[in-house]
């Protein structure tokens, strides 16, 4: 592990620059705001942080600079420190800077590392995407690399929109501002609300942030895997808490929710793990048998339908429909509904007799009755 390549620095990087990088890395990196990539943030956090702690001791970077160290992990001279102790000395135990005035000891939010939880930060609301899958992902379940944007905190800034944070003129620093109001002779009511200008924390950049203009935030592309599993469904939401958007350093992240969306398919219709597909047949194999054949998500399913095929009758084939989420080799059943299609052409009347043989008519044509309605009544069958 090479500290200044950890820190993103140059060899001869000043003390400021190091402040500098580790203040930066260590509040990207930092586990709690990257929930969607916790592990390999909790590794970079801590080299961060043994990077920071070494570099940042004259006496330990001398000695780093000349032997290096021994073994990977292993800190020149001294006792190596828990990350986030030092984030907290570095910060002031305030948390990040300027963000939790007021808001008592700590590093509030930070719960699920540092305080135990308890305090309680207002969420940014989830940020929600769609995703549209045909049936087959459902069927067989699948890994998915899906890219959005997100808005995240301002690194250059940290979130603060800007620098040298001083006193809110609006407010005199107080975060909210008292009004008196006449509700009736002799009678005032006092109202306070949270100054706008700061947004309730009493302070304010002197100067705008280059990098967001004052925003606090930028949009930036970000990669989440997803896990469809095998059998879910349209409308199931698969969530990363604390994955979405940021909006301000007192704020925690929203979630990111992906909305799971299934294709029409042409071919099945899916009532909850049952599956209905959709086969044509033709009067005459109706009446004479038909061959059924189907690529059933890459498996072939094939049968005889020997008799007589009623329109819209099913045939049920067991353990063929989708899979039962969470319940390892359970199948909802599949349906072959079939749909008879009718000849459009008139028959001739030696073919019409030839059916009359065949099958039993109620009436024939020598029993034509004559009609008691007009022809133009007549509304053609759809
Ligand atoms: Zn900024
Ligand atoms: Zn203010």
């Amino acid at each position: 592990m090479d500290y200044y390549k950890e820190l993103e620095i140059e060899k001869d990087a000043s003390e400021s620059d190091i402040k500098k990088a580790y203040r930066r890395l260590s509040l990207e990196w930092h586990p709690d705001r990257n929930p969607h990539r916790l592990e390999e943030a909790t590794e970079k956090f801590k080299r961060i942080s043994e990077s920071y702690q070494v570099l940042s001791d004259p006496e330990k970077r001398e000695k780093y600079d000349m032997f290096g160290h021994a073994e990977e992990g292993q800190m020149p001279g001294g006792q190596q420190m828990d990350p986030n102790d030092i984030f907290k000395m570095f910060f002031g135990g305030g948390g990040f800077p300027g963000g939790f005035s007021g808001m008592g000891g700590g590093i509030p939010g930070m719960g699920s590392l540092f305080t135990g939880g308890g305090m309680h930060r207002q969420k940014v609301s989830a940020k929600l995407d769609v995703l549209e899958f045909p049936i087959e992902t459902f069927y067989t379940g699948a890994k998915k690399k899906v890219t959005t944007r997100i808005q995240e905190l301002c690194g250059g800034c940290n979130g603060m929109g800007g620098m040298n944070m001083k006193s809110c003129a609006n407010c005199q620093g107080n975060g909210f501002i008292q009004q008196m109001r006449m509700i009736g002779p002799g009678m005032v009511q006092r109202i306070q609300s949270n100054c706008d200008r700061c947004q309730g924390k009493g302070k304010i950049p002197e100067k705008n942030c280059h990098e967001c203009q004052g925003n606090k935030v930028k949009m930036v592309s970000r990669s989440f895997t997803i896990e469809i599993e095998a059998g879910m469904k349209d409308g199931d939401r698969i969530v990363f808490q604390g994955g979405g958007n940021a909006m301000d350093p007192s704020f925690e992240n929203g979630d990111m929710i992906f909305h799971l969306k299934e294709k029409k398919s042409d071919k099945y219709e899916r009532k909850g793990d049952d599956l209905y597909y959709m086969q044509n047949i033709l009067l005459g194999d109706s009446l004479v048998g038909y061959w059924i054949e189907l690529d059933h998500f890459g498996e072939k399913i094939q049968y005889y339908e020997e008799g007589i095929i009623q329109p819209n009758s099913m045939r049920r084939i067991r353990k063929k429909g989708m899979p039962v989420r969470g319940e390892n080799g359970h199948f909802g059943d599949l349906y072959i509904v079939y749909k008879v299609k009718y000849p459009n052409q008139v028959l001739k009347t030696e073919q019409k007799e030839e059916i009359r043989e065949i099958f039993p008519c109620l009436q024939g044509e020598r029993d034509q009755k004559p009609i008691s309605i007009k022809n133009s009544d007549l509304i053609s069958p759809q």
